[in-house]
């Protein structure tokens, strides 16, 4: 296996990732506006992430000393030069307008005031994340890994065929994104999670990456199943996936640097909550726009100011 997992702390590979929990709407039936954090992160959140709960506990040595924003520091690195944003594109999706909305999303969050909260996160040498994000490159794949049940391991073996095909360069500063296509199935996907991002070595360079399935109309994943702003509703609830994993990578590309005593990321304190929202033109509801692309995303934690959730900063 060319995977190799640094994180030898945790129990099994499965726990180094970090994952998008399902919706409010599919752990309580709640509706779209009340959403609360609490009841989504109930569930399943430790048998994902592993270092809370079931995992071995940190050495005293790596334990943060900033903790007063909510969100803790644990000394490994963040994403400082920038976020070069891979796609590679899984199954089929030739035709389907996430082509589209996707790759507008990630360039529309560089310079965003959204993105901007991940600036409040820094490094050992207090070096800021910037807010920075760059669509760097994208390809396809149809189904090296085939459709059925994809294993955690696949999704690597699909980020690490990209790479040593030359079809994605090898960035250290990139996230490689596998967006798997409606028909793809995957463990732990609707069930468990939305989508993870973890990190791995391949060929020698710590290898950033994330799976984000489409959910299609299904409510496990996505707050809005009948309309969304773009009338694409699971490129739509990717969206929120993707910024979701986008900012956790910003602030804890190795898992090992931004999460709180329960072992929450940034995201995570702030999954399935999206403040104010206003009506699009076909009834649905959105928050932001980016790229003159009308967005529902989820909101995210600042960390100053004794930290919350927020839309911008
Ligand atoms: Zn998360």
């Amino acid at each position: 296996m060319k995977v190799l997992w640094p994180l030898i702390r945790c129990a099994a590979p499965t726990a180094l990732v970090v994952g998008v929990l399902l919706s409010p709407l599919a752990a309580s039936g709640a509706g779209p506006e009340v959403a609360s954090p609490g009841a989504a992160h109930a569930i399943v959140h430790d048998s994902i992430r592993g270092r809370s709960g079931g995992g071995i506990p940190f050495p005293a040595n790596t334990r943060t000393t900033k903790t007063t924003n909510g969100i803790s520091y644990h000394g490994g690195a963040v994403m400082n030069s920038g976020t070069n944003v891979y796609i590679i594109w899984y199954g089929s999706w030739s035709g389907n307008t996430a082509t589209t909305i996707l790759p507008t999303l990630i360039s529309g969050l560089s310079g965003s005031a959204y993105f901007n909260i991940n600036t409040t996160y820094s490094d050992s040498s207090n070096r800021k994340v910037p807010n920075s994000v760059t669509l760097a490159g994208q390809t396809t794949d149809a189904y090296s890994q085939g459709a059925v049940n994809l294993s955690d391991n696949q999704i690597n073996a699909i980020v690490t065929s990209a790479i040593t095909t030359n079809s994605l360069p090898r960035d250290a500063n990139g996230l490689y994104f596998v967006l798997t296509s409606q028909d793809v199935t995957k463990s732990g996907f609707l069930t468990s999670y939305c989508g993870w991002h973890t990190h791995g070595s391949i060929s020698g360079t710590d290898v950033k990456y994330s799976f984000v399935g489409n959910p299609g109309t299904n409510g496990a994943c996505s707050m809005q199943t009948t309309s969304s702003p773009n009338g694409n509703v699971g490129a739509d609830a990717m969206a929120s996936v993707v910024a979701h994993e986008l900012e956790e990578t910003a602030t804890d590309p190795d898992l090992n640097a931004w999460y709180d005593t329960r072992g929450m990321e940034n995201a995570d304190k702030c999954a399935w909550t999206f403040g104010a929202t206003a009506t699009a033109a076909n009834g649905s509801h959105y928050n932001m726009t980016l790229g003159g692309t009308q967005f529902l995303i989820q909101r995210n934690w600042v960390n100053a100011t004794g930290g919350y959730c927020s839309l911008s900063f």
